[in-house]
């Protein structure tokens, strides 16, 4: 049932963050902090409604990190905190919400679990907020100098979202409002209602210091300055007579065979060619010339595993790989597997990372005229 109004406090102006801009405007990953937090409770099944309080003075960077998400216009915030919260009260209490939760945009990470455990105990009870039982052991000082160690099993860090039925907290806000108590808790608190404290997912952290976008970056799964590089080749072969074939590092029966430089394994030069592209690394011709005798009838894998070794010098991993040869003789598909394990063999990957396809051309062109044979392959690397 959609019986849940939020309320997203957006109104704070700090700018340590630079750019003159306020946290909850700043850039995670493709969107902004804000509307990553506003999706999360957007996607909700029970969430009636969502008011974000703002700074009016950031009224053009709030409509720009929403566009296009459907959220009751902002309003407004106070002075304080709780001001602020108070105005998003007052401007949903014509909806007669069931229930309230309030949240800090900067806490991008809460998620659906703790909106529905938190949103549950409110059926039967008037407020419950989320809340990290305290692990670490506290020390009290005075004058910098431990002056007690303090009994940790009761205490708790208050987070949000904080949950209340609605009626209470809007009266509990109106009556205290000229205090200025940090969270909506202890307003409900101040008014003697009953808080329950729900255990939140260790994650659901508050997005305080430039430092911690970098950790929210890594628990979102989005790593920083991820390296990816593609690269191509292609090579072309002439068709010879033959009795056997050598493809992807495997010999087959064949009627015709690549000729040319080394054992003229065209998969395998095409896929030499792809990595030492995703370095800029020159050609196979670069490292190999094929002027030079001492490569004839040379086992091609070797081209291969010298471009890897270049590719891992620069602290590559190939990810994946694809290969497509174009002929209409030998033909692959008998020896398809054999070639992927092999492949798999000198790349050190899994065959779901190595995609091995062949083609005829409808006998068109030299391929089709089994004057020739192609190879093309795509690799890609990650650097770092
Ligand atoms: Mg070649």
């Amino acid at each position: 049932m959609r019986d849940t109004a939020v309320i997203i406090v957006a109104a704070g102006s700090g700018t340590r963050f630079g750019a003159g801009m306020p946290k909850q405007y700043h850039d995670l990953a493709g969107k902004t902090i804000l509307r990553r937090t506003v999706e999360v409770f957007l996607s909700h099944p029970n969430v009636a409604c969502i008011q974000v309080v703002i700074n009016p003075d950031h009224r053009d960077l709030y409509e720009a990190s929403v566009q296009g998400l459907n959220l009751l216009p902002p309003v407004a915030g106070g002075a304080t905190r709780q001001a602020s919260v108070r105005a998003g009260l007052e401007a949903v209490a014509g909806q007669n919400p069931a229930y309230v939760l309030i949240h800090d945009a900067a806490r991008p990470l809460v998620d659906h679990k703790i909106i529905t455990d938190v949103r549950a105990i409110l059926a039967t009870q008037p407020a419950a907020i989320a809340a990290k039982q305290v692990v670490d052991t506290i020390k009290r000082d005075e004058d910098g100098l431990v002056a007690d160690t303090v009994d940790r099993r009761h205490l708790w860090q208050a987070q949000t979202p904080q949950g209340f039925q609605f009626g209470p907290i809007l009266a509990a806000h109106r009556a205290f409002a000229a205090e200025d108590l940090t969270d909506d808790a202890a307003v409900a608190e101040k008014a003697g209602m009953k808080v329950a404290l729900v255990a939140a997912s260790a994650d659901n952290m508050k997005v305080t210091n430039p430092d911690d976008l970098d950790r929210v970056r890594r628990l979102l799964g989005v790593a920083m300055d991820i390296d990816i590089r593609t690269g191509m080749g292609i090579d072309v072969h002439k068709l010879v007579p033959a009795t056997e074939a050598v493809l992807c590092g495997v010999t087959i029966p064949s009627p015709l065979r690549a000729d040319g430089h080394s054992d003229a394994d065209v998969a395998l030069h095409a896929l030499t060619d792809a990595l030492l592209g995703t370095i800029g690394a020159g050609d196979i011709g670069t490292h190999f010339p094929p002027s030079d005798m001492q490569w004839k009838g040379y086992d091609s894998s070797h081209f291969l595993k010298h471009a890897l070794q270049l590719v891992a010098d620069k602290g590559g991993r190939v990810l994946n790989v694809d290969i497509t040869i174009l002929c209409e003789r030998p033909r692959i598909s008998d020896h398809r597997d054999a070639m992927v394990a092999r492949l798999s063999e000198l790349l050190g990957l899994s065959p779901d990372r190595i995609g091995l396809k062949a083609t005829t051309t409808e006998e068109l062109g030299f391929a089709g005229r089994k004057e020739g044979i192609v190879a093309q392959a795509i690799a890609t690397v990650r650097i770092g």
